[in-house]
């Protein structure tokens, strides 16, 4: 019997004496060993659990790829046994893993947990195989599902504002999700491709009380894997307000007009450039001596038209003339004069994000240029609905719209 053999054994043992509480497992079923046959539908039958549960607890990305002889934990059990003497634990395997890329992880030398199981440093490991390494080494991160190895997110959110979801995995993912029923939009935040964020925009006008998160991969054979959760939306501290429009004003924005420019902007913001722009907290738009005149997501009622029945935008009071710049890098996918929005500027930050610039004297850019953050976008002015000089500044992220300023004040995705 090899040292890795009586170690497993250990491994059994230590099992069947943590064994507690209720449930449909016996204290043999702590672990299970695949025998012939099995399929991981079948095992986690036996154990009382999901597939999805039982792939998660053991590091199982492929659903389909399990071997005979491997020992698989039952989920919510003890997930390292300490040896007797307490000088080593039992770590398991991902997918791919080798010897040394396993106890790497962990911060141990491939060497040293070569000689600790008597297997070669380059030795492949099954999924879920059992490697023993120093107890004192740094506390594994654990599988949440398949190859997800973390997913942090917030547990409130309030209305109006942004928050982020991270993830982490032991190799590059294709990762899918959704946040209330919108498509989640990651980004890459490490060149391994194995840390990936993704807003969670949440509109100013959403009822308070807790919307779905879902995120997860497909596996390479077709299996879906997710992970459900929920967040809770709070009220936002927003005020309300009725706008009067003049009767010139108000006269060109007949329902028909209205409706034409919404369809116009979503279809530039509800696009997803592959490329990201936009890596640094916001610049402001305008100069620190314009303050804000009107802040995002004042619930408002027009006297005229449907124009929307919240602020979408931060107000900045200035003269007209008064320049404009751009807060981030980005892309000028729209710049045109529309009805109610006046002389508009649209710029694509990448990965849905789009931040816009209404009511402007002047417009000082064209569609396809590249800006960089404190370039002059154009002046502003008193166009389209407005009832005086000011800058409207909006972000969208996925489409909806968010508090802008919320991102002066942070990076897009502050290190944890
Ligand atoms: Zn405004």
């Amino acid at each position: 019997m090899g040292r890795l053999n009586k170690l497993a054994c250990r491994l059994l043992l230590a099992s069947l004496l943590v064994v507690g509480g209720s449930g449909p497992l016996r204290a043999q079923e702590e672990s299970y060993t695949v025998a012939a046959g099995d399929t991981l539908g079948t095992i986690a039958a036996r154990l009382g659990v999901t597939v999805a549960e039982l792939a998660a607890a053991n590091g199982i990305d492929d659903p389909n790829l399990i071997r005979v002889g491997q020992v698989l934990l039952a989920p919510g059990r003890s997930a390292v046994a300490v040896e007797s003497a307490g000088a080593t634990v039992a770590v398991r395997a991902w997918p791919g893993d080798t010897v040394a890329s396993l106890a790497s992880r962990y911060g141990v030398e491939g060497g040293q947990a070569a000689e600790l199981n008597g297997l070669p440093a380059a030795r492949r490991l099954f999924p879920g195989q059992p490697l023993q390494i120093p107890a004192q080494a740094a506390p594994p991160p654990t599988a949440v599902l398949g190859a997800v190895t973390s997913v942090q997110m917030p547990a409130t959110l309030l209305q109006g504002r942004t928050g982020r979801l991270f993830v982490t995995s032991s190799r590059p993912l294709q990762l899918e999700g959704h946040w209330n029923g919108q498509p989640l939009i990651f980004q890459l935040l490490q060149e391994d491709g194995l840390r990936q964020a993704a807003f969670l925009p949440v509109d100013a006008l959403l009822a308070p009380g807790a919307y779905p998160l879902e995120v997860g991969y497909t596996t390479s054979s077709g299996v879906p894997l997710r992970l459900q959760r929920s967040i809770l939306v709070e009220a936002g501290p927003y005020d309300s307000q009725e706008i009067v429009v003049s009767q010139e004003k108000a006269e060109v924005l007949t329902p028909p007009v209205v409706q034409a420019e919404r369809e116009r902007v979503v279809s530039v913001w509800s696009q997803v450039s592959p490329e990201r722009f936009w890596l640094e907290r916001f610049q402001r738009p305008i100069g620190a001596d314009y303050p804000t005149t009107s802040p995002f997501g004042t619930r408002r009622t027009y006297s005229v038209a449907d124009i929307g029945n919240f602020h979408a935008g931060q107000d900045f009071g200035a003269p007209e003339g008064t320049l404009v710049f751009a807060p981030a890098p980005g892309r000028v996918v729209l710049a045109e004069p529309i009805a109610v929005r006046g002389n508009a500027v649209i710029l694509d930050h990448g990965r849905g994000v789009f931040s816009g610039y209404w009511h402007l004297s002047e417009m000082k850019v064209g569609v396809g240029m590249d800006v960089a953050a404190g370039d002059v976008l154009g002046l502003v002015g008193n166009t389209g609905l407005s009832t005086g000089a000011h800058l409207h500044w909006e972000l969208r992220i996925g489409g909806v719209a968010v508090d802008p300023m919320q991102f002066l004040e942070e990076a897009p995705f502050p290190a944890p």
